[in-house]
Formats: C-alpha cells, sequence, structure tokens
C-alpha cells in the first residue's frame, strides 16, 4: 500500500477509535468525578508513553536541533493558550454556564489533536512500523480523553450520538496534521529531527498544562501517579517487545 494511503488509513483509525468514549455514558448521564480523573491520566500515562518512543526515536538523530523542535513545540502550544485564552482552561467542567465555555473546550481539544497527528506523522516517516505504533497508541488515548469530551458536551445538552461524532470530528485534526506533516517531512527530510522534537515538546507540554493538574484535583494524586506511570510504562514496554 502507498505509505501516504497507510498514514491516512490508521491516523483515521485513530480518531475513529474516539467514538468507544462514549460507551461508559450509554447508561447514565454522566460520569462520577473520580473516572474522569482516571480517564485523564491514562490518557497522560500514554502521551507522556508516546513522546518517550519518539524522543528515543527521532532526537537521536540530531539531539540539538530535536530540542530546538520541543522548545519549538512548547513556545507553540503556550502561543496558541494564549491566542485562545485556554492558558488555564479546565477541560472536564461538567456543568460550567459559561457560553463561551463549549467552543474553548472545543477549540483547545482540537489543537491537541493536531499536536498528536504531528506526533504520528513524523512518526510515519521515521518508520512506518513505528508510525502504526504510534496511531494505535494514540487511539487507544483517544479512548479516555473522548469520555471526557463527551461528558462535558452531554453536560451542555448534547445528545450522546452528536456528541460522540463531535469527538471523532475534533480528532480529525489528527488525521489533517498525520498526512500532511507526514507529505512535508517526507519532501523535507533534513526536517525529521526537528519535527520530532516539536512533536515530544507538545506532547509532554499538554500532559503537564492540561491533563495531569486536573486529574489531581478530581482523584487523590496517589492513584493519579500509578495510573499515568503505569499506562507509561506499558507503552514503553511494548514499544520495546516489538521493537
Ligand atoms: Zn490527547
Amino acid at each position: 500500500m502507498d505509505p501516504t494511503l497507510i498514514v491516512l488509513l490508521y491516523s483515521s483509525l485513530a480518531a475513529s477509535a474516539a467514538a468507544l468514549g462514549a460507551l461508559p455514558l450509554i447508561r447514565r448521564a454522566e460520569v462520577p468525578a473520580s473516572w474522569i480523573g482516571w480517564a485523564n491520566a491514562i490518557a497522560g500515562g500514554l502521551m507522556l508513553g508516546s513522546a518517550h518512543a519518539l524522543s528515543g526515536a527521532g532526537m537521536a538523530l540530531e539531539p540539538f536541533v530535536a530540542t530546538g523542535g520541543a522548545l519549538l513545540g512548547i513556545g507553540f502550544t503556550y502561543g496558541t493558550h494564549l491566542v485562545s485564552d485556554t492558558e488555564d482552561l479546565d477541560l472536564n467542567r461538567l456543568h460550567e454556564t459559561d457560553p463561551t465555555y463549549g467552543s474553548k473546550v472545543l477549540l483547545t481539544s482540537f489543537l491537541h489533536s493536531a499536536s498528536e497527528g504531528i506526533a504520528i506523522g513524523v512518526a510515519m516517516v521515521l518508520d512506518l512500523r513505528f508510525g502504526i505504533f504510534m496511531a494505535l497508541a494514540i487511539a487507544v488515548h483517544n479512548i479516555p480523553e473522548a469520555t471526557i469530551l463527551i461528558a462535558v458536551m452531554r453536560g451542555r445538552g448534547v445528545r450522546l450520538l452528536p456528541a460522540a461524532a463531535l469527538a471523532v470530528a475534533i480528532d480529525g485534526g489528527q488525521v489533517l496534521f498525520a498526512v500532511v506533516v507526514f507529505a512535508v517531512v517526507s519532501a523535507a527530510p533534513g526536517s525529521t529531527a526537528m519535527m520530532s522534537g516539536f512533536a515530544v515538546g507538545t506532547l509532554i507540554y499538554l500532559v503537564l498544562v492540561e491533563l495531569l493538574p486536573e486529574s489531581y484535583r478530581q482523584t487523590g494524586p496517589t492513584t493519579i501517579a500509578v495510573l499515568t506511570s503505569v499506562a507509561m510504562g506499558v507503552l514503553i514496554l511494548l514499544r520495546g517487545g516489538l521493537g
């Protein structure tokens, strides 16, 4: 199969997995706060594991260029939060009454999924098998993250099916950016180390600024630390086991 089609196929699979995030909400109107904390911790751990895998594969190419890319990724993400007035936004307030809250959550979630698309795209350039691994890791990660987004949308009166469709559409940012980054970095291979670093920087920064602070507020620190570490460790072990 043509490599671009492989990127399209697996990034679409990752985005579609977000629909499974609706499952815990089929029989209940909302999920307990502790579940939201756990979902964030698992999603965050898988993101950290993905960043670890990518830093091992990509940053070894040109460490200083990759480090520069990581700083750029952190600066870019900070800048997008600043411009969109979402730098201190909680992404899981189930009963927020501010009318602008819904659009801010969707915008932040789209930018978040775009960063993950960059990670998938650049991993595919490094090695297609590694890229497929990365896309599958992001796919699993999308499920708990989508549960939170769908719970927030349900709290704002959106029915379950449209909320699930919205979660998949938001993660469409992964498809768009995976394919574009794969095409651009393939055409300009000199940018591989920089883009690997960029993706690593954004993934780690997003976990620290978006996922973990909220988890700690909703669930005890020990549970969150254990869940995050285990999710990260499992991913790193799988990556090691699969080579
Ligand atoms: Zn994510």
